[in-house]
């Protein structure tokens, strides 16, 4: 049976002479192997799909345990990614992070094109490389079923408000204690504004996260913990590069 599907490359395996397996990211089947056959070869019309960050329209024919790829259009390769230190590094994170959410979670075509999105952006400009990714990842978190609710205290119920600072960000529960009620639970210390901030990052597109000047480390640190508490790793080999 043949089917057409969109896909993200996330990692190249050599195998046999000429050929690739793809690690790929699809638009509507999750995460997925693809056999691309020849693509080694100098000639081959599947050399442009088959390498690292390549975004194709293919073909797939499917086997008993993987697709093997009858034919592809790039739709994009990001060429720039390649260009820039920072943005190779950033975007090989966000495929190993991708990578390991997507093959143990269901990824809907939300998290497919804000893939795309994200690595676009990195192929596109070269700065704020921190932010955007931290907006990946809270997005991520978010679309993954954990999205942090930051509307009333989760132990006293007391509405988020300018009289609450110094309060708790729960990582487990996602969610916020109020300086009465912080003595309950352990959590990562945020003023009232930063939890401000981290709603408005999620609020925005990658291209309006830019604008937002006052997210500091202590919130980039606050959504990878968060992150990564939900998703159960925190030992990303690309993270230890950056
Ligand atoms: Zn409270």
């Amino acid at each position: 049976m043949i089917i057409e599907e969109e896909v993200l490359i996330l990692k190249e395996v050599n195998y046999k002479e000429n050929d690739k397996i793809l690690h790929a990211l699809s638009k509507t089947k999750g995460k997925i192997q693809l056999l691309s056959r020849g693509c080694k070869k100098n000639n081959s019309p599947l050399i442009n799909v088959s390498q690292l960050f390549a975004y194709s329209r293919c073909s797939l024919y499917k086997t008993k345990d993987m697709f093997i790829i009858n034919s592809a259009e790039l739709i994009d390769n990001f060429y720039n990614i390649r260009n820039n230190m920072n943005a190779l590094l950033y975007g090989s994170y966000i495929l190993e992070l991708i990578g390991y959410v997507a093959s143990e979670n269901d990824v809907g075509i939300n998290i497919f094109n804000m893939t795309i999105s994200i690595i676009r952006y990195f192929s596109q400009f070269n700065k704020d490389f921190d932010k955007i990714t931290t907006a990946y990842e809270l997005k991520l978190v978010s679309m993954l079923g954990f999205k942090p609710d930051f509307s009333n205290c989760l132990s006293c119920g007391e509405k988020l408000n300018p009289s609450i600072n110094y309060l708790k960000f729960i990582i487990n529960e996602g969610g916020f204690y109020c300086p009465d009620c912080v003595k309950y639970g352990n959590g990562i210390n945020l003023t009232y504004n930063e939890i401000l901030t981290i709603n408005r990052i999620l609020k925005s597109k990658f291209d309006d996260i830019s604008s937002i000047d006052n997210i500091n480390d202590k919130i980039l640190n606050a959504i990878r913990q968060f992150l990564f508490y939900h998703i159960g790793k925190s030992n990303f080999t690309t993270l230890k590069l950056l």
